[in-house]
């Protein structure tokens, strides 16, 4: 399949809606993170994010267990899935707001507890620009040779029981679990 993919201010991009894509960042000649969405000239009120690429080759790599909680919530089914990505940075499924979700998080303490919660700042996709994605992602990711070399910080040296990239949050969770 021939997916539109083109070069957009020296960016490769996906178009996954009217005025809507994901595209790589390069900084220095280099793949350095994914934008998503990218905005076109003009549009300044669609928020956006930068997901660095190590966080983004986790979600690649789950995109397995993405694929069966979409096909889940296609049937109809309730699904509300939150997948840590890294740092501050969940990606979300939700039947409840119809739409995926990439979006940074904070830690609340009420009455001692310890509380996930989703800031303003992030972007939503519908489920047909999400599956769209889903369905290209493959294609996409394979225009950047370098993405080969990127692991999920798990899977580095420097990672370990205080990685602050894996357990921001420390008594949340471990980075494998859907919640
Ligand atoms: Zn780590």
């Amino acid at each position: 399949m021939v997916i539109p993919v083109s070069d957009y201010n020296g960016n490769l991009k996906l178009e996954v809606g009217v005025n809507r894509s994901i595209s790589f960042v390069f900084r220095n000649n280099t793949p350095d993170s994914i934008h998503a969405i990218r905005r076109d000239p003009g549009n300044t009120k669609e928020p956006s994010v930068e997901i660095p690429l190590q966080r983004w080759v986790r979600w690649v790599k789950l995109e397995s267990g993405i694929r069966d909680q979409i096909q889940d919530l296609l049937r109809g089914n309730y699904v509300e899935a939150k997948l840590h990505l890294g740092g501050l940075m969940y990606f979300i499924l939700s039947s409840e707001f119809r739409c995926v979700q990439f979006r940074q998080h904070y830690i609340r303490v009420e009455n001692g507890q310890k509380m996930v919660n989703a800031t303003r700042f992030g972007v939503s996709m519908s489920f047909a620009e999400f599956y769209f994605l889903l369905c290209n992602v493959e294609e996409f990711c394979a225009k950047i040779p370098q993405l080969q070399h990127v692991v999920p910080c798990y899977r580095r040296r420097q990672h370990g029981e205080g990685c602050r990239e894996c357990y921001p949050f420390k008594s949340f969770a471990s980075v494998d679990q859907w919640s």
